[in-house]
């Protein structure tokens, strides 16, 4: 029924819904699958889908979004409607950005392409190898191929707060902010890939490299953003660039609340930078003079990719089904809401 939608490029932002299968650890436990999505944007909540009586249905919530992705939704049709129509505009000195947000679990990484363990996964498919594909398909297109463009790639971390290079060791790496409020994150490799194979080998090296942690929530729940960038330049200065962003877990201190104290202070740094981005992108939407970027490391060097005439975003929103998800799958709803 997706099909039936052309993508749009008109703007600012897309905030697209993707809404994971019931898994299988779910399923054992019973959990209720509470969304579903009667059209392709609408989104429903079923909070209390086993309650019949009236008053009880009427707690249903519904959300509209550009687009709203079921369970059969797969990466390629995921990216069609979000990334993709942002790619052509890197060649004409754009700055793009598409952003991952959701609950550990929900599915950022599965889209993004950056769940490898081992190549046992097939992950040449995520949003990273789709948006590499165009890139190297576009570079040889008449239009482009005189601009003798070169492309880079980089991928760093920003966790706890600070950005580590995730393809030299995780170096701790200085955000400098010069006069004209240009920010340079100093030092970050930048490798030059000539094919998506090569794009590939970036991310399962960067990937390995993430920070994971232990919750009460998920074994391997990613406690950092992960940013990963395709970069244009013509003659070594900058054209154009597409930031990949896998953010960090959104869910809120209740699920935490059983982890450490360490666990608790990553927790309060991750709603910091996830409010401030919710801040910027909605001042940007109004056209507001002050834009916070420095309320967060994560704003602060993506600033450069959000300004500018020639910038656009998307979102893709990750929900689990279940029940026992309920409250944060709220949360990523009415954070989605609010940026569109
Ligand atoms: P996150 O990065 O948000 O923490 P993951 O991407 O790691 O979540 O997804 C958690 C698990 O759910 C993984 O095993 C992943 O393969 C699976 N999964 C996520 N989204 C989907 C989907 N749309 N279809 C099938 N499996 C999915
Ligand atoms: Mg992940």
């Amino acid at each position: 029924k997706v099909s039936s939608l052309e993508p749009r490029e008109d703007h600012r932002i897309c905030v697209c819904v993707r809404k994971r299968p019931l898994n299988q650890r779910e399923t054992i436990m019973k959990d209720l699958d509470i969304i579903t999505i009667p059209s392709d944007n609408v989104v429903m909540v079923h909070e209390s889908k086993q309650k019949v009586d009236l008053t009880r249905y009427l707690e249903n919530q519904t959300f509209c979004f550009d687009h709203a992705f079921d369970v059969t939704a797969s990466n390629e049709l995921v990216y069609q409607f979000t990334a993709q129509p942002l790619v052509e505009s890197i060649f004409r000195k754009g700055m793009a950005t598409c952003f991952a947000y959701g609950q550990t679990g929900s599915g950022k990484t599965h889209t993004m392409g950056g769940a490898f363990s081992g190549r046992d996964q097939d992950c040449s498919k995520g949003i990273y190898a789709l948006v590499a594909q165009d890139v190297f398909l576009l570079l040889k297109t008449t239009a482009y191929e005189k601009l003798d463009l070169k492309v880079y790639g980089t991928f760093f971390e920003i966790y706890g707060g600070k950005v580590y290079d995730l393809l030299n060791w995780k170096k701790k790496l200085q955000v400098l902010e010069d006069g004209n409020q240009q920010i340079q994150v100093v030092g970050l490799q930048e490798q030059e890939v000539c094919s998506v194979e090569d794009v590939l080998n970036l991310v399962e090296l960067g990937s390995s490299c993430r920070t994971s942690g232990q919750t009460s929530v998920n074994v391997h729940s990613s406690r950092s953003h992960a940013v990963f960038q395709i970069i244009l330049k013509s003659g070594g200065k900058l054209h154009g660039k597409f930031s990949l962003v896998d953010l960090a877990g959104n869910e809120r201190g209740a699920d935490t609340a059983k982890a450490n104290r360490k666990r608790q202070l990553e927790g309060a740094e991750i709603n910091k930078s996830l409010l401030a981005l919710k801040e910027c992108i909605r001042a940007l939407g109004q056209n507001k003079s002050h834009t916070p970027f420095r309320a967060s490391k994560l704003t602060q060097v993506l600033r450069d990719s959000f300004i500018g005439q020639n910038s656009s975003t998307c979102m893709i929103a990750t929900i689990s089904p279940g029940m026992a998800s309920c409250e944060n799958t709220l949360n990523t709803l009415r954070y989605a809401n609010r940026v569109k």
